[in-house]
């Protein structure tokens, strides 16, 4: 615990804190979570992770009630501002209200129109109008106008800017909103420490809903890597009852990777954007309609249309049926990783997704430095750990366990080997070393995560790995003799074994 300056008490770990009360997190994997967004202005529960299909108030892809009817969508997203400034359509909103004006059943968050402000530069309402605007017109969730600041800016930048967010904040704080959600973005440019300041300025006010913003210019340019980054010192500014949502991420590539880093909400406009294009989504990147020999797909629309029959449609028939392949593939990639989560293995779903590309690799790989912020929130045990790359060695259960072995009772003597003890009789005991785990007791054989499928052919990284646990075991334990027989682990992998070890390799040992 620790005092704010504002002199009121704070748990450092978010968990011991009171829980938000429109949010309850149900599952947990690596740091992403299946949790319920309670949203009472439209009397209704969004299970999350969820996607936000965007409406456009004045064209419409896919009609509103078929998202909601066809595609199973709980909430949307559309554009207070565009409402606003386009005067029949705000007429129609004041006078009907949002849910009649775009016929949907479930939750709509309008967003205010700070993304124009990052395009054009300059918008012509507040945050307390627009706000006002939003709940006259019975938005659920709420969108003060905040300053989306780009990446890459002078700090001096990032800090003023951040400062009148947190002013706008504040004032949304005060404005009458009644029942209705107000969200609370996050920004800071690409400085962690601003984000991390910015997650826990936000968290600190009593707003509902937090974007984490202004990192589309980083996904358009395939920057994933700095974008877990940021989000991921977002996220330490938040603690981990805040829902989260990723503003503007709406390719389904990137979905299993965001929620891993913790992020509950999803926004895509993509969905109908790219089909206006004619591009064509999957979950391992964006194809052209012109390209495609076959549909590698099973939704309704791939399976009654061959290429040729779509490019055959006129223009705006063939938008149609690729927006609905479109969100087919996004909401169908959003079950199989909620179904991830329940089943204990969302990691090794990013790690197929981060085959997709490099520039996804480099997403993971830099989730992978926060394995100690991901491990917090990780469960104890859990589905097989599966090692399916080198880059599995430094997942957060590898870590989590080499935190463990240092507090593990030792004998005076000990021999560590791989598989079965072949000469355990002259030690106290005899452990098994797995890689990339490292040391254990045998006892524990059957315990998570030492029941993981391997590659028989192991790699360097998994090695590193177990020869780490080696290391932090010996050092927390001065007083134990420690011998480490090994089935031909190359002397580079060996060579951060401590000198007081003695290092048998099993394949050249005879006596
Ligand atoms: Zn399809």
């Amino acid at each position: 615990m620790y005092l704010t300056e504002n002199g009121t008490l704070t748990a450092v770990v978010g968990n011991t804190r009171s829980m938000r009360e429109c949010f309850e997190l149900r599952d947990a994997d690596a740091g992403g979570r299946i949790g319920e967004l309670t949203v009472p202005r439209a009397e209704t529960t969004v299970e999350t992770p969820a996607l936000l299909p965007v409406i456009n108030p004045n064209l419409d892809t896919i009609s509103p009630r078929r998202l909601a009817e066809e595609f199973g969508a709980e909430i949307l997203i559309t554009n207070s501002y565009i409402i606003h400034g386009t005067e029949d359509v705000r007429e129609q909103a004041l006078e009907e209200g949002l849910h009649e004006l775009l016929d949907f059943p479930g939750a709509i968050m309008t967003d205010s129109g700070s993304f124009q402000l990052s395009e054009y530069g300059d918008i012509d309402v507040t945050t307390e109008e627009i706000l006002e605007f939003q709940h006259e017109i019975g938005s659920d969730i709420g969108t003060p106008v905040d300053i989306p600041t780009p990446p890459d800016v002078s700090r001096e930048r990032a800090e003023d800017e951040l400062a009148t967010t947190q002013e706008r904040l504040e004032v949304a704080e005060d404005v009458d909103t009644g029942d209705m959600l107000v969200s609370a973005p996050v920004q800071g440019s690409t400085y962690p420490d601003l984000r991390e300041e910015a997650g826990s300025h936000a968290d600190a006010t009593d707003l509902d809903v937090f974007p984490v913003g202004a990192v589309v210019p980083l996904m358009n340019d395939y920057r994933y890597d700095d974008m877990v980054d940021a989000v991921a010192a977002a996220k330490r500014g938040l603690g981990a009852d805040a829902p989260v949502h990723l503003f503007g991420a709406g390719h389904p590539m990137m979905f299993a990777l965001g929620v891993a880093m913790g992020c509950d909400l999803f926004d895509s406009a993509a969905y109908a954007l790219y089909a206006r294009d004619d591009r064509y989504l999957t979950v391992r990147g964006t194809r052209q309609l012109a390209e495609l020999d076959y549909l590698p797909c099973s939704c309704p629309v791939c399976t009654e249309h061959s290429p040729d029959d779509l490019r055959a449609l006129p223009d705006r028939d063939r938008e149609e049926e690729l927006a609905a392949h479109n969100l087919h593939v996004t909401f169908e990639e959003i079950r199989r990783i909620k179904q991830a989560i329940r089943a204990g293995n969302l990691l090794e779903l990013v790690e197929q997704r981060a085959r997709a590309h490099p520039a996804m690799l480099d997403g993971y790989r830099a989730l992978l430095d926060h394995a100690a912020q991901l491990e917090q929130s990780d469960p104890v045990s859990k589905g097989s750990f599966f090692y399916t790359s080198h880059e599995s060695a430094r997942r957060p259960e590898v870590r989590r366990h080499h935190e463990r072995v240092t507090r593990l009772e030792t004998p005076d003597s000990l021999f560590l080997t791989e598989g079965e003890p072949a000469r355990g009789d002259e030690y106290d005991e005899s452990w098994r070393v797995e890689p990339p785990f490292g040391p254990f007791p045998r006892a524990l054989s059957k315990s998570y995560p030492f029941t993981a499928e391997l590659p028989e052919r192991t790699d360097r990284a998994a090695l590193e790995a177990a020869v780490e646990g080696v290391v932090r075991l010996v050092e927390a334990n001065p007083e134990t003799e420690v011998t480490l027989g090994h089935w031909g682990w190359p002397d580079g992998v060996l060579e951060a074994v401590p000198e007081r070890v003695e290092v048998v390799d099993l394949m050249g040992d005879g006596d």
